[in-house]
């Protein structure tokens, strides 16, 4: 039987775990009964403070197709090292993502699956329908995020995309060859490619428990993305740099060609004044050529693989 792993990250989510483990239990059985599929329960709780831990070692799985497990941090490493931890601990033919809160309906995992079935799909993935219920500072901003990245960016990123999503073996195996530190699993999806299908959903209030976002930490994850996925700020400085350079060069030319046709009146100005253009335009040309350098390197330092093969005729 196909087994599916359902990966959960939890950080203090001692509240709603019940209440997820309940209706999860029940979607899993309808799902083993009715489609012939085997789970498995993946928790990682991120360090969390309350009674997470405890919750986690006490469920019970609601039968013999579907095992719990979990892993636990020795303190917060944050949502993208908890999904990290949770894929590598999946064995399952099939991966899903889901949150602890109930605001990933596990109601819509048959769904996801038919529609997998149904098209051939590598990854099903969800995107909320609209934005109601959430404050119009955070919308704007949220919008203004997705419209910047995607312009500076080649990996496409979906507004108002969630992490729930399905995924076969393949795109799992894909995601964790990617060897890099700062990931930002969003625009992970978008660079190892496959096809995935989109469900929009109207968004979901909290089970219960709070959310573990606040507008900074908003602020933060955003510029991890476009850190993670664009050297366009580094390309920016870099070329404005030597962009400089070539304007003080042609400064320095006018300058001594006024000194030659009209004297030097201020005695001294044209030599201090070429003096320091030099100066500085010898050191922003130094900076360009560094920045295109680092850009390179950093890119480099990630180490992702050239490529990603889908399909080959001699796969043995
Ligand atoms: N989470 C986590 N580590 C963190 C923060 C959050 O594992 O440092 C988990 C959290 O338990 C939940 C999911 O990530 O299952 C989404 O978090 P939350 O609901 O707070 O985010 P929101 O839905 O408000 O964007
Ligand atoms: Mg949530």
């Amino acid at each position: 039987m196909p087994l599916v792993s359902i990966v959960v990250p939890c950080y203090n989510e001692e509240p709603v775990l019940p209440m997820f483990l309940e209706e999860c239990g029940s979607v899993v059985a309808d799902m083993h009964s009715s489609q012939g599929l085997d789970f498995e329960l993946v928790f990682v709780d991120d360090g969390s403070k309350d009674g997470t831990l405890a919750v986690l070692r006490q469920a019970v799985p609601v039968g013999d197709y579907c095992a719990i497990r979990w892993v636990s941090f020795s303190r917060n490493f944050g949502k993208e090292a908890a999904l990290y931890a949770g894929l590598s601990a999946a064995r399952g033919d099939y991966v899903v993502l889901m949150d602890a809160d109930m605001q990933d309906p596990p109601a819509l995992l048959p769904e996801m699956f038919e529609r997998m079935q149904r098209t051939g799909c590598d990854c099903v993935a969800t995107r909320r329908a609209t934005r109601q219920g959430e404050p119009p500072v955070r919308s704007f901003l949220s919008r203004s995020f997705y419209s910047l990245i995607n312009s500076i960016s080649n990996v496409e990123f979906v507004s108002g995309e969630r992490d729930f999503r399905l995924m076969r073996r393949q795109v799992v195996d894909a995601i964790l060859s990617l060897g890099e530190r700062n990931r930002f699993t969003k625009g992970l999806y978008g660079w190892v490619g496959f096809t995935t299908e989109w469900i929009a959903y109207d968004n979901v209030e909290r089970g219960a428990g709070k959310t573990k976002w606040n507008l900074f930490g908003l602020f933060r994850y955003a510029l991890d993305g476009i850190a993670g996925f664009s050297t366009l700020p580094l390309q920016i400085s870099s070329v404005g740099s030597l962009l400089l350079f070539f304007i003080f060069v042609v400064a320095v030319v006018l300058i001594a060609i006024r000194r030659l046709v009209f004297g030097d009146p201020v005695a001294g100005w044209a030599s201090t004044a070429c003096i320091i253009l030099f100066v500085g335009s010898l050191q922003l040309f130094c900076l360009g050529i560094l920045g295109q350098y680092l850009a390179k390197t950093y890119l480099e330092t990630k180490e992702r693989p050239l490529f990603i093969v889908k399909e080959a005729s001699d796969e043995g």
